[in-house]
């Protein structure tokens, strides 16, 4: 379970986080949706604590992230214990971020080898088998450059996955994509959420998150606007009008 409580964002006067508090119980699947500006990205990054907030708490189980009690008050975590949160919490981005100058096998066991300690033979053991669940057992050897754009995109959520995560941040991981490459991005998140993963995906893919998401939640100005089941994404079935306004323009 990850909550966000009155998350908080402000760039001066600006708040592109307003207040908001999200609830994503184990196993389920969430999209956050929004036009451009909304604050999409902001609040994904404010649940990762890539980004430092103003106002509210983030708690991962039950556990507050960024922060660690002592002498019965609470104390900003020091880089490396605020790095041992993090990594239950895997991140994929609409660029890809794979390490250019490693093969595809080495990108994904670098983090699970140096950061978790886990044996070489064991790490690459489980690499080849999140290959093979991303559809690409045939391409350990070879170097991002030398795979397309979803082929890349499918090798970052496996490295992500590497890491054991509990919960999986997607931010547009399709939007860099040429389009006859999403469909096979979007096919391993859906099995991924079939497994019972946890998942909050920023889209703009408004078919996915029908389908695949349990819940939609919709954005403006920073604000949460509209939560609601994902199966009712369509213009006469949302309710309120600032969600309706912005599917008519997308669908
Ligand atoms: P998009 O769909 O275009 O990705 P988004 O919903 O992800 O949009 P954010 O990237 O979270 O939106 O941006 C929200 C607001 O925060 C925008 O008004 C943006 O200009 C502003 N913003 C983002 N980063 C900064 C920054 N470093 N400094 C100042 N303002 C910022
Ligand atoms: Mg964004």
């Amino acid at each position: 379970v990850l909550e966000a409580v009155g998350v908080t964002k402000r760039y001066g006067d600006l708040t592109v986080v307003d207040d908001v508090s999200l609830r994503v119980r184990a196993g389920e699947t969430i999209s956050l949706l929004g036009p451009s500006g909304a604050g999409k990205s902001s609040f994904l990054r404010c649940l990762n604590l890539l980004e430092p907030f103003d106002e509210g708490h983030v708690f991962l189980d039950g556990e507050l992230l960024g922060y660690r009690p002592h002498r019965g008050r609470l104390r900003e975590l020091s880089d490396r214990q605020l790095n041992r949160q993090r990594r239950h919490i895997g991140m994929v981005f609409q660029q890809f971020n794979l390490f250019a100058h490693k093969t595809v096998l080495e990108n994904l066991v670098e983090a699970p080898i140096g950061v978790l300690g886990v044996d070489a033979e064991v790490a690459r053991k489980e690499a080849r088998d999140l290959l093979d669940q991303v559809g690409l057992a045939d391409k350990e050897h070879v170097y991002p450059a030398q795979l397309s754009g979803g082929q890349q995109q499918r090798v970052a959520i496996a490295r992500a996955l590497a890491m054991h995560p509990k919960v999986m941040l997607f931010d547009e991981p399709t939007s860099a994509l040429d389009p006859e490459l999403v469909s096979e991005v979007l096919d391993v998140m859906k099995s991924l959420a079939a497994s019972g993963m946890t998942m909050v995906v920023v889209t703009h893919e408004i078919g996915f998150a029908r389908e695949v998401c349990d819940r939609f939640v919709f954005m403006e100005r920073g604000a949460v606007v509209e939560v609601g089941a994902g199966a009712s994404l369509a213009v006469d079935q949302v309710t309120h009008e600032r969600t309706r306004a912005f599917l008519s323009r997308v669908l």
